[in-house]
């Protein structure tokens, strides 16, 4: 982060000294002014080829978004975080808690992946995939641009005096920025209870779901307040990734960055000014248009080298892209790139840090992919019944009772029999048939007898075959009591 926070400066005597950006542009945020209060940001509308890419590619999240919850694999839900029930699925794949572990090296993996993507393309997430940069800059964003014009029209747009047309578009404005947040605080909780849960809380009697209704009205007024209000602060103040991407980041991560080597020192542009003529006064490519600041969204100045506030949005590259078409200079002097390639024109490339980090995350999904296929469907625990020996039958046979404990971890009912293997007798399950009902633990006695020529002494080695269907589940070990010999 260091290296790159010096991007702006001077990296060779051969460079031409770069225009100094304000001395303290570190020690403020450029959403406040000198005396701390907010300074409302009115980015101008974005246009060019990597808007268009981001706007294709949003409407395709978004549309993954709100259709997740009604998505199921193999029955279950494509993603769900019913921390309540403390049930979790992933990929359709369902998580009870006895599968914490597996959870938790999920996490592991997910923060692993986090970290490798964020040391090789920088915050390449935060610009195109987050779903706070893509609602707000693709959804609530342009509607306030619809509605209230672009940045600096939407700066008058605000000043008084406040007429009944004005008042009456900012009313239409937050009524539609409510709804969307009712929409989004609603799809959130699909993923937290399930789309079952929430389709019978606005079925139902409200009175029946309080819980449930607090939080859709807590996720709609969160977002509401979000979108409309706390904006690119979300990322600046509250998102923990923006924060460790300073620790992630190197040499050769691929960011947003200004070219200071091609651009500085920066000079305005002169109607019919050749290149040459620039170059030879020792002028740079930045015409010091501050074109790539007024549409930034979290307002700050890339020239002034990689910053915290930056998520990597391209609003920045689109915008200096055009104006070095219209000068006629090559696009790129705001570009994806590294530092190195900037200071040394080395192309992107993966580090023994990345390479390092990519070997912890292929093990750590080798053992998680094992873990995950080789883990039973059915769990069960046989024990003695507490205090119990051996009883005797008028035939002479012998006979044990045990304490079974069954868990379905599907989404379905499973039926569940057992059977003894390889020795002679009887297994009995005490009562109605096994079905244990989904996600559920059923405990259950089970009576076992065998002759006395199936015994090999005092304690007799027992296995119990677990089967659903046909299938073969578990096999169980025990031991079985018999009269001394
Ligand atoms: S848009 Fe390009 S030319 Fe204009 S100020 Fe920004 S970097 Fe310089
Ligand atoms: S500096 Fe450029 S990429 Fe970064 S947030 Fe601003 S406009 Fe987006």
């Amino acid at each position: 982060m260091s290296a790159l926070r010096s991007a702006a400066s001077p990296a060779t005597t051969s460079s031409p000294p770069p225009a100094s950006p304000p001395p303290d542009f570190r020690e403020h945020l450029a959403t406040a002014d000198d005396r701390g209060n907010r300074r409302w940001l009115y980015p101008q509308r974005p246009s060019g080829r990597f808007h268009t890419l981001r706007q294709w590619f949003s409407w395709f999240l978004l549309f993954l978004m709100f259709a997740g919850p009604f998505v199921k694999i193999n029955g279950n839900p494509l993603l769900l975080f019913n921390l309540l029930e403390r049930k979790f699925s992933i990929l359709g794949q369902i998580f009870w808690p006895q599968d914490f572990f597996l959870f938790a090296l999920a996490m592991l993996l997910f923060l692993m992946g986090i970290m490798i993507f964020t040391a090789a393309y920088g915050r390449l997430w935060c610009g195109w995939a987050c779903p706070q940069t893509v609602m707000m800059e693709m959804v609530f964003r342009p509607i306030e641009w619809l509605l209230e014009g672009d940045g600096s029209r939407q700066r008058q747009f605000n000043q008084p005096p406040w007429t009944a047309a004005k008042i009456r578009r900012k009313i239409l404005k937050h009524a539609i920025f409510f709804g969307l947040s009712f929409l989004v605080g609603n799809t959130l909780l699909a993923y937290l209870i399930g789309i079952e849960s929430l389709w019978q809380l606005v079925t139902d009697d409200p009175r029946l779901h309080l819980s449930s209704l607090g939080a859709m009205i807590g996720f709609t007024l969160i977002f509401y307040g979000i979108f409309s209000r706390f904006r690119e602060q979300a990322c600046t103040f509250i998102c923990p990734y923006g924060r460790f991407q300073s620790a992630l980041l190197g040499e050769n991560t691929m960011v947003v960055a200004y070219d200071h080597k091609r651009g500085e020192s920066r000079g305005p542009w002169h109607r019919n000014e050749s290149a040459e003529a620039r170059r030879t006064s020792g002028t740079g490519d930045c015409i010091d248009c501050r074109q790539c600041v007024v549409v930034c969204p979290t307002g700050i100045d890339i020239r002034n080298g990689i910053q915290m506030e930056c998520v990597n949005c391209t609003a920045c590259i689109d915008a200096c892209d055009r104006v070095m078409d219209k000068i006629g200079q090559p696009r790129g002097l705001v570009r994806y790139a590294s530092l190195n390639g900037i200071e040394r024109g080395e192309p992107l490339r993966l580090t023994a840090r990345m390479k390092g980090y990519a070997g912890i995350l292929v093990l750590l999904s080798v053992i998680f992919f094992t873990l995950l296929f080789t883990r039973s469907d059915v769990e069960t625990v046989l024990l003695r019944a507490p205090g119990s020996l051996y009883q005797m039958t008028e035939a002479g046979n012998v006979n044990n009772i045990y304490l079974m404990k069954v868990i379905n971890k599907t989404s379905k009912p499973e039926p569940v029999e057992l059977h003894l293997v390889g020795r002679e007798g009887v297994l009995k399950v005490m009562g109605p048939p096994l079905v244990i009902p989904p996600g559920q633990l059923v405990q259950t006695s089970v009576l076992v007898e065998l002759p006395p020529s199936s015994l090999t002494g005092h304690e007799t080695p027992l296995k119990i075959d677990v089967t659903s269907r046909g299938k073969h589940l578990a096999t169980v070990s025990t031991e079985f009591l018999g009269p001394r010999p």
